[in-house]
């Protein structure tokens, strides 16, 4: 009956290749389950895209899955083993408060983890709880599905449920599971775990295993090894470029933190940047500025730096040369990136050709920008519709002075101006997840129990590059404040 239900009206389709790697990765674990859930949220177009049905997600079997309460037919939940760098020192970590609960094989036959996080204690919780509270996962379905709606690889969001448990933090605070949808959960530091703990053989089973999974077009005959950390470094190089242009700061970029897919992962203490100044941090840990805006794609060659040692005994039988593959690797990440961001700024420009002085002509844009605290979203908005009268920077000769440099580099492409502002208009969002919004969203939710602050921003995030009127009111810096905004960790 349940299989019924499962497979046939829900739509789960699962799969646990994961749970068919070597016992090192992983302990079979199943959820705690909780009191009472609640279905909070539900992303309808995301359900639907994995084939599953919405309606019977939200039946009280469905709901049940969500919460950890039922295990649906076929799945075989596990906790993934990993280590990290944090802030740069090497810990043995691993899922301590997440679940893989199985894979979903879509209409369409590709695969896709399903992961409850907040689902209870497991053996690799240390001293935590295993629980999440409500505002922390609903802050998380708020800017991953942003960032993917930006068009930025991002594991997404699919459910929130409350426990009907308090969790114990600074105060008690409403229990709550998230579902994460993530191409996988594979992580620098899952091979960094395998390589200090496992075997030679598993750690060759882990790269197999990934190679499969995500680059399959990698062929038998090439380095393999190789392949698969150049492949890792592109798809980084690509993932941080986007993120700057949008202003993201992840927060917290320990080598646990960043997939081998390439997508975003972990929207703990992340925040989009308002005024624009490369030493932006909002992380209240984060005391020393390691993971300021600025700093992430140097973060980002030093993490992929300890992917490629864990890669060593695979690149070739001798370590200096494995060294040196691994070596010309990594320097081309940086050059990777710059070209990704270059690219992505000459968009943000309307700029369709290449010319040698594009650079300098972005940098005078950025440091004139920081100089005069102007906002990054909303400058490059003004400059795509041609708004630029009501702010400092605008206002000033120096900036009069690069606009007719920009408005000549226009000139010396083929392109007419018409192109060049729908290029603008594709490439800067009209909003990004506004500190100040998400906090009124989250506020609104946890403390009166009303969504609908939430419903209507993620309306409006769920397009960024519509520029439409009802997205005008979201565009509103907020109130200066004496106070930083501030964001919290694993909370
Ligand atoms: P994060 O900061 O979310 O990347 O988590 C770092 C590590 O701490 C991971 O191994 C998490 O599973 C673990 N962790 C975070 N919060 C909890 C919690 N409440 N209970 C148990 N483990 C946790
Ligand atoms: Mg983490």
């Amino acid at each position: 009956m349940t299989k019924r239900k499962d497979i046939i009206e829900t739509g789960w389709n699962l799969d646990n290749s994961y749970a068919r790697l070597p016992k090192a990765l992983f302990t079979s674990h199943s959820p705690t389950p909780v009191r009472s859930p609640k279905l909070i949220i539900l992303n309808d177009p995301l359900a639907t895209s994995l084939g599953l049905n919405a309606e019977a997600l939200q039946s009280e079997d469905g709901v049940a899955v969500f919460a950890g309460n039922r295990i649906p037919e076929g799945a075989l939940p596990l906790a993934q083993a990993y280590a990290g760098h944090q802030f740069g020192n090497f810990t043995r970590l691993g899922d301590g408060r997440a679940l893989l609960l199985s894979e979903q094989i879509t209409p369409l036959g590709e695969r896709f983890d399903i992961q409850l996080k907040g689902s209870g204690r497991t053996p690799y919780s240390r001293g935590g709880d295993g629980r999440a509270a409500l505002g922390p996962m609903l802050r998380e379905y708020i800017i991953s599905e942003a960032m993917h709606a930006l068009g930025i690889p991002t594991t997404r969001s699919l459910a929130v449920v409350t426990t009907g448990e308090s969790i114990i933090r600074e105060t008690d605070l409403p229990g709550a599971i998230l579902t994460r949808v993530a191409a996988s959960h594979l992580r620098v530091g899952t091979f960094q775990y395998v390589a200090k703990w496992g075997t030679a053989q598993e750690l060759r089973v882990l790269a197999d295993y990934t190679l499969k999974r995500h680059f399959p077009g990698v062929g038998a005959d090439e380095n393999r090894y190789l392949s698969l950390l150049q492949e890792v470094i592109k798809r980084q190089a690509l993932l941080i470029a986007k993120w700057q242009l949008v202003g993201f700061i992840h927060g917290v970029m320990n080598t646990d933190n960043m997939t081998i897919s390439g997508e975003t992962i972990d929207y703990g203490p992340c925040a989009f940047m308002d005024e624009y100044d490369p030493a932006t941090v909002f992380s209240s840990i984060d005391i020393h500025g390691r993971y300021a805006y600025g700093n992430q794609p140097y973060i980002g060659g030093w993490n992929l730096a300890r992917f490629a040692e864990t890669l060593l005994p695979l690149l070739h039988a001798d370590q200096e040369q494995a060294v040196k593959l691994a070596q010309d690797a990594i320097s081309e990440f940086m050059e990777l990136y710059h070209h990704n961001w270059l690219a992505g700024m000459r968009a943000k420009l309307g700029i369709f050709n290449e010319e040698m002085q594009d650079k300098s002509l972005i940098e005078d844009l950025l440091s004139m920008m920081q100089k005069y605290r102007a906002d990054y979203t909303n400058t490059f908005r003004a400059l795509t519709f041609d708004t630029t009268e009501d702010t400092v920077l605008f206002g000033t000769p120096e900036f009069a002075q690069w606009h007719e440099l920009w408005q000549a580099r226009l000139g010396r492409q083929e392109e007419s101006k018409a192109s060049s502002h729908q290029l603008m208009r594709n490439s800067n969002p009209a909003l990004i997840p506004r500190n100040h919004r998400v906090e009124a969203a989250l506020e609104a939710a946890v403390k009166q129990g009303d969504y609908s602050v939430m419903e209507r921003l993620l309306g409006v995030l769920s397009s960024p590059y519509a520029h439409s009127h009802e997205q005008v009111d979201y565009c509103t810096l907020p109130a200066p404040s004496t106070r930083p905004y501030r964001t919290f960790c694993g909370t």
